[in-house]
């Protein structure tokens, strides 16, 4: 491997951990209004409505891996291994509709309904799910948008292309960032 490709690997893992920990207690209220949309509740449970898919950052599974002991399904992109769940797949972890791992789960389930995509030049779009019933606070939206900025500038923009193409429920756009940026 390239000293290049093995540092940016290096610095991915470190963002990745960076963000566990800082968004560990950043919550967004779903259990206050006891909503469960987008959990994948399996076929037995009505929770799972909104049929989200999940898409893991290169390198992560390997993290969820060291902290809860197994990691999700994997599909080659691109040249590169990642965990991912289609829409109507169940997630190992899910515990009768609840999280069995909270705290220790991946990007993309944390961010939702904050979800990022790129667009034919590669700007970063920051968007809202508007099937999501909570209206995140400030604190929750202006995280996920430095966070989704941070892993922008230094993850492939392949994925970013590859993570577009996923099918998700209707998005609102609240934030650009142009290419030329990163
Ligand atoms: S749809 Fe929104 S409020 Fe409901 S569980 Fe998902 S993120 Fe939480
Ligand atoms: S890791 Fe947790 S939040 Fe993410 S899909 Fe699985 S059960 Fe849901």
């Amino acid at each position: 491997m390239e000293e290049g490709t093995a540092l940016k690997e290096e610095e991915i893992r470190k963002l990745i951990e960076e963000i566990y920990a800082l968004t560990e207690d950043l919550e967004l209220g779903c259990g206050a209004i006891n909503c469960f949309m987008c959990a994948k509740g399996g076929s037995l449970n009505p929770c799972q409505r909104l049929r989200e898919a999940v898409v893991l950052l290169p390198h992560e599974n390997t993290l969820i891996r060291r902290l809860n002991g197994r990691g999700f399904p994997e599909i080659n992109v691109n040249g590169f291994s990642i965990g991912f769940l289609t829409p109507e797949e169940d997630c190992p972890f899910n515990r009768e509709g609840w999280c069995g791992i909270h705290g220790r789960h991946p990007i993309d389930c944390r961010s939702y309904p904050i979800v990022p995509s790129v667009n034919e030049r590669g700007d970063l779009i920051i968007s809202i799910s508007i099937k999501c019933p909570v209206i995140p606070p400030w604190s929750f939206t202006k995280a996920w948008v430095e966070n989704w900025y941070k892993i922008w500038k230094l993850a492939p923009l392949e994925w970013f292309r590859f993570y577009s193409t996923v099918p998700t429920n209707p998005l609102k756009p609240i934030a650009i960032f142009k290419v030329e940026e990163r």
